[in-house]
């Protein structure tokens, strides 16, 4: 497989730590509201990336976190914005846990009705705290963290290795991108440096608080992903992802932590997904019309026609979202289904050479920086295949478990093996001109839920009620 690697901006065939094994550390959400379409589109992406691993034949490990903690993640946010856990909870009068169940449960709702596989392993930020604890104690024993006179405790960029490899950016270009969340503290020694434990809050009342050697406070966000992801899948990652936005400061900052405190490279591959615009510009919480999956839905969308609308575009690609192309993905969806639907079985005849043929171009174009476009297209090739139904059928099927469409729902390659068999019988029969035999077994078909349409060059199997 190739993909493109942000940390190398190259496209690089891609090889594990151990052969077959892959482990995967995908962001996972900040729980204080619903999901927009655009954070789905990314965790859309990173499934067809672990699938597509699966499809290759790796054992994939994957790893999510739960952004519990309140942290300033947004985009309209201003230094004296609240923290948008506690404020969400004052807001609904709801426990912050409550907050944070409720959502995250609601997440997962999303990604089920989406066809994404829930990772392996999810783990609550909130779970964690000893674990951030000790590396914060090793990064400070190495003189790598310090404490600041306001006693939080600051990773000082300037002892990480090469701090701006994977933004490709300088420090100029940065100050800009920068969020409000550490740059206001007081006694930081480099604009950059991030807070790794806050004692000093500039949130009022901030609910969620643990001791620690440096007083009663919280963690910071980066080191939530760099202590789960350690924790839970050990010293080496192979693979990192996320959206653009997490390029910097958040992924920066994971690797420059995690690899003071490993005392070697940490990851090899970095990927990330581009966002999912309005018509205005980049889709976000805090402004205009707030697409949930949910929202869809209520509007009468099939929440797989906006996985469709997903993959037919590059995931490296901005993809701009309206009502109208949503629409148009729909029309496709729908006529690519109808074709696939009416490719009726009449023999389980599968071509076994055909179909790894097709495989294999599957795997060359998934395995080509998951190129989800090419892979719809080639089912247009497969339906026009010189092949049986069976066949073709086999092959969608294979392919459906990667893009996870939905596209044999209507289950003609699920008629079970008795059926053929009975139906075949039933042939037998017929050329024998034992008609009588030939309709005791149409009706034990029937019986089992199936019948029989005879055609010219033979017969074909339809599930009743369909
Ligand atoms: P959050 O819940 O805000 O932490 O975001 C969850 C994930 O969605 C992160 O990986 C973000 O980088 C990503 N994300 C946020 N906005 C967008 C967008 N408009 N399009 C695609 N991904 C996004
Ligand atoms: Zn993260």
């Amino acid at each position: 497989m190739k993909i493109y690697n942000t940390l190398t901006k190259k496209l690089e065939k891609f090889i594990p730590h151990e052969e077959g094994v892959v482990k995967l550390y995908t962001c996972g959400p900040t729980v204080y509201d619903f999901a927009h379409i655009g954070n789905l589109r990314t965790y859309i992406f990173e499934d067809i990336l672990e699938k597509s691993l699966i499809f290759e034949g790796y054992k994939v490990s994957r790893v999510m976190n739960i952004t519990d903690v309140g942290h300033l993640v947004g985009d309209a946010d201003s230094a004296d914005a609240d923290d948008k856990m506690s404020k969400s909870a004052k807001e609904k009068n709801k426990s912050v846990m409550e907050i944070a169940e409720f959502y995250t449960d609601a997440f997962f709702e999303d990604l089920k009705k989406l066809n994404i596989k829930k990772p392996s392993i999810v783990s609550k930020a909130t779970d964690n705290i000893d674990m951030y604890i000790k590396i914060i104690e090793v990064l400070l024993s190495k003189d790598i963290a310090y404490q600041s006179s306001n006693g939080n405790i600051y990773f000082d960029i300037t002892k990480a290795n090469n701090y701006y490899e994977l933004s490709g950016k300088n420090a100029v270009d940065l100050k800009v991108a920068v969020r409000d969340e550490v740059s206001k503290d007081d006694g930081k020694r480099n604009a950059f440096d991030f807070g790794l434990w806050f004692v000093s809050s500039k949130f009022e009342n901030h609910l969620l608080q643990w001791d620690s050697p440096w007083g009663r406070g919280y963690p910071g966000w980066h080191i939530e992903c760099t202590g789960i992801a350690i924790n839970n899948l050990g010293e080496y990652l192979d693979i990192h992802c996320g959206a653009v936005d997490n390029v910097f400061p958040h992924h920066t900052n994971e690797i420059a932590q995690s690899e003071a405190y490993l005392g070697h490279k940490w990851c090899n591959y970095w990927m990330h997904g581009e966002f999912l615009n309005d018509l205005t510009g980049k889709m976000s919480k805090s402004k205009g019309e707030f697409l949930t999956l949910n929202l869809l839905i209520e509007k009468g969308y099939d929440p797989i026609v906006y996985r469709f609308f997903c993959l037919n575009s590059h995931y490296r690609k901005q993809l701009v979202f309206s009502y109208e192309a949503l629409d148009k993905a729909k029309d496709v969806y729908n006529s690519l289904k109808g074709k696939i639907k009416s490719l009726v079985v009449n023999k389980k005849d599968v071509d076994n050479s055909v179909l790894n043929l097709y495989i294999d171009k599957f795997k060359d174009t998934i395995g080509e920086d998951l190129n989800t476009a090419n892979a719809i297209t080639l089912i247009y090739d497969v339906l026009k295949l010189d092949a049986s139904s069976s066949t073709k059928l086999e092959i969608i099927k294979k392919y459906d478990e990667v893009l996870s469409l939905n596209l044999l729902s209507f289950n003609s390659i699920d008629i079970p093996s008795e059926i053929f068999d009975l139906a075949e019988q039933r042939k037998n029969y017929k050329v024998n001109h034992d008609y009588n035999s030939a309709d005791m077994i149409r009706n034990k078909i029937r019986e089992k839920g199936y019948d029989i349409k005879d055609t010219r060059d033979g017969y074909n199997i339809i599930k009743l009620g369909e």
